[in-house]
């Protein structure tokens, strides 16, 4: 079997309704504004009609494509070299292209990824719950995580609507929504807490400190993003100075990249998305040295959900515990697949192959151009 083509699909369908629409402002687009679904996907295909398929693409993943065109598709190490080797620093193309890979594999063997990576190692992974696009607003807040609670979940994750720049009146505020959240959950349910939405870089390990001595009544399970992504250092004296673990590293890509937090000593968590950091193939090597190190690997996962969720389906619970769950972002990005892949009653079951098991509605597609 060899290669013919690599194409780059944008797709735009309706506009986004219920969950897929976010109560805060978000993305250049005002609170509950209905624009288009609009996504790109990459697919692979070959001489004998199978196609692999990804969820993102570019102009630049159309041109990367070029190297693998005449190549063995199920020769994914060795193309993993070629497309890093040629592309590096620009990971995105190879991370894509690798995930195609990785479906069209799955359907060559007829058999879901999670399988051909040695998985299952369990039948069902808790999903938290991310509370992206929904509102800050603490009362608002406590009512949304009661009711995912009583939908199954034992985690909601929050994101913080402050940074330093709001100064004291901002901390109180941050303060006021994880209040409101832990005091209407009760004690036993995990709360994640994401600095990332009100952009981090504005601020300093002072303010993280305080921040975070102020989060710790409410004992997080742990703080995300709190600081400019590769500031290292500031992270370290950060996690030297709060009891609440650190989450981060949705920002680095590669197993090296990845090593650096890791010899930093600062996470107790790390987040690359396959998406970005590599594909599965690289996503393998950083599970394996997550485990190496004693840190959890709990990918970030929004359009690369599913391809995640194979990933942890194939890794052991020790390693990888948990996974993400965009509550709205998922109506946004699956919107353009036959079917929704999600947690019921909190957790993650098996997924459907082969390969990732997705496949694009054409009755979803209002229009689309090829890159
Ligand atoms: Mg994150």
């Amino acid at each position: 079997m060899k290669i013919t083509n690599v194409r780059v699909l944008q797709l735009e369908g309706r506009p986004r309704s219920g969950l897929a629409l976010y109560e805060i402002a978000r993305g250049g687009r005002a609170a509950g504004e209905a624009t288009p679904h609009r996504w790109t996907f990459t697919e692979i295909e070959t001489d004998e009609g199978l196609v692999g398929l990804t969820h993102g693409g570019s102009a630049d993943v159309k041109a990367a494509g070029r190297l693998l065109i005449g190549e063995d598709p199920t020769r994914i190490e060795y193309l993993w070299e070629k497309l890093y080797g040629t592309l590096r620093p620009n990971v995105r193309p190879v991370a894509l292209l690798d995930l195609a890979l990785w479906d069209l594999l799955g359907k060559i063997e007829n058999k879901p990824v999670y399988k051909l990576l040695g998985g299952p190692t369990r039948e069902r992974i808790p999903a938290y719950a991310a509370m992206l696009g929904f509102s800050t607003e603490p009362e608002a807040a406590a009512r949304a995580s009661v009711e995912y609670i009583q939908k199954g979940f034992s985690a909601v994750k929050w994101y913080l609507p402050c940074n330093a720049l709001d100064g004291k009146a901002g901390i109180e505020r941050n303060v006021a929504l994880i209040r409101a959240v832990r005091e209407a959950v009760g004690p036993d349910v995990w709360i994640m807490v994401d600095w990332l939405l009100s952009n981090p870089r504005a601020n300093s390990v002072l303010y993280a400190i305080e921040l975070a001595r102020r989060l710790e009544p409410f004992n997080p399970t742990w703080i995300e993003e709190p600081l400019p992504f590769d500031d290292l250092d500031s992270h370290v004296k950060l996690a030297r100075s709060t009891r609440i673990p650190l989450a981060f590293g949705e920002h680095f890509y590669t197993r090296w990249q990845i090593k650096q937090i890791l010899d930093s000593g600062a996470a107790t968590v790390i987040q690359p998305d396959p998406n970005a950091a590599g594909g599965i193939t690289e996503m393998r090597r950083i599970a394996a040295l997550a485990s190496t190190y004693g840190v959890i690997l709990v990918p970030h996962a929004n359009e690369s959900s599913r391809n995640a969720l194979h990933l942890l389906f194939a890794q052991p619970s020790s390693t990888c515990p948990l996974a993400e769950w965009g509550v709205r972002i998922n109506h946004d990005v699956q919107y353009f697949w036959k079917d929704f892949y999600g947690p019921k009653d909190g957790y993650f079951e098996l997924p459907n192959g082969p390969g990732f098991g997705y496949e694009l509605d054409p009755e979803k597609i209002v229009s689309q151009v090829e890159l």
